[in-house]
């Protein structure tokens, strides 16, 4: 059985900013009002017969929506982006997240922002196909503690309504 967690009226969103380097339109900071949907398959099983308590996918995808709101998103491994006093050996969520501010820069625009303005994910990119993926993983790695009748998770990461991206996860066939 399918069971599905609408974004918008689940209330799984988040309103955040992020910049794709070297995008004609993209490569600007701006915004978007994300919403997350999710689809889960898999047996019905427990005590009350469901293929996964709704309270679990939402107190845990909550939880990254909380992370990313009001934030702007860096993707740390971007090529394009050279942190101040970083190299690739010493580039970490961990070690950035220790500085107050972060100075970094893309080509000939630099940019100095306060930590606790931005959220530093472990990606290439803040797109909606590397975020959907980013969900799933966390998801799939909370649910796998507590569930073993899954058969995919998919989640889906909209930039506004129109637009996004879906990850599916294959968990067994
Ligand atoms: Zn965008």
């Amino acid at each position: 059985m399918i069971i599905t967690v609408n974004g918008i009226n689940a209330n799984l969103r988040f309103s955040s900013a992020h910049f794709i380097p070297g995008h004609d339109s993209c490569g600007f900071i701006h915004g978007h009002s994300y919403f997350v949907d999710i689809e889960i398959e898999g047996d019905r099983s427990g005590e009350f017969d469901f293929v996964v308590d709704f309270k679990d996918i939402k107190s845990s995808v909550n939880e990254i929506c909380n992370e990313l709101d009001h934030k702007l998103i860096i993707p740390i491994f971007h090529e394009m982006i050279s942190f101040k006093d970083f190299d690739e050996n010493s580039i970490s969520v961990e070690n950035l997240e220790k500085r107050n501010s972060v100075s970094f820069k893309i080509g000939e625009k630099g940019y100095t922002i306060p930590t606790n303005d931005c959220k530093f994910l472990p990606l290439k990119y803040s797109s909606a196909e590397e975020l959907s993926k980013y969900f799933t993983e966390n998801l799939v790695e909370y649910l796998e503690k507590k569930y073993n009748n899954l058969n995919y998770v998919s989640v889906g990461v909209n930039e506004g309504i129109g637009q996004g991206a879906i990850f599916k996860k294959i968990l067994r066939d």
